[in-house]
Formats: structure tokens, sequence, C-alpha cells
């Protein structure tokens, strides 16, 4: 598990940071649709975007993602229970004609946040 608290930088804040350069207007932390009970990292209203930011370990990424040894079982409903949810949203969204843009958490760092925010920016799905 990767301990984010505390940490200067969170990957929602590089990108935060990023989208503002960009000039884009958004929200955090916020709920696109008032009838889903459902909160996206950032919700682009005016473009119908909205990102999630996915932490690898509790959306089990499949590059960081590693089962724990201790409670293993009660962690691999928890963690399904998470993923579960997040195609259900998704889906949930796209219905209602949203964009959802997921990214993992490791690929904030892997690419620059510029190229992450044009892909939020253009209609293309992914960078
Ligand atoms: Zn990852």
């Amino acid at each position: 598990m990767q301990a984010n608290v505390g940490r200067e930088t969170s990957p929602e804040q590089v990108l935060r940071r990023a989208l503002r350069r960009a000039r884009a207007r958004f929200e955090c932390d916020a709920r696109p649709e008032p009838s889903l009970r459902c909160k996206a990292d950032f919700v682009l209203r005016g473009r119908r975007v909205c990102v999630f930011v996915d932490g690898c370990w509790w959306h089990r990424c499949p590059t960081h993602f590693r089962p724990p040894k201790a409670n293993a079982r009660w962690w691999k409903e928890k963690i399904s229970a998470n993923v579960d949810r997040d195609r259900r949203q998704t889906a949930a969204l796209v219905e209602r004609r949203w964009r959802v843009v997921r990214l993992w958490e490791h690929e904030i760092g892997t690419t620059t946040p510029e190229r992450v925010v044009s892909m939020i920016l253009a209609k293309q799905e992914r960078p």
C-alpha cells in the first residue's frame, strides 16, 4: 500500500495545478450528477468530462497491486467491491453522456501532467 498521506504533491495536486495552468474550468472532488452517489476527483462540467485518479492499490492497478498476506480474504472482497463500484459509476456516467477519464495514480508520474491534461481536454480516450 502506498502511503499518500502527508506527501507534499499527490497525483491529484499535480493534476490540479496542470489543469489550472491550462486554464481549464473544473471542480475538485465534486458530484457530476446530483442523482448519483458518485464523486469524481475532477469534474469539467462545461465539457461533460469526469476524471478519476485511481489509487494503484485501492483500485487494483494491474501493474502495482499486490494482494496483502494478512486478512487476504477480507481485503480481496474490499478491493473487489471498489473495482465493481468503479465500473458501475463509469457505466452510469457514460449512460448520462459524460466522458469518463480514469487514470491510474502511477500514470500521473510516468507521463507529463501536460500530456494528461491535453488528453482530458481533447476528445480522445487515451494519449
Ligand atoms: Zn499502478
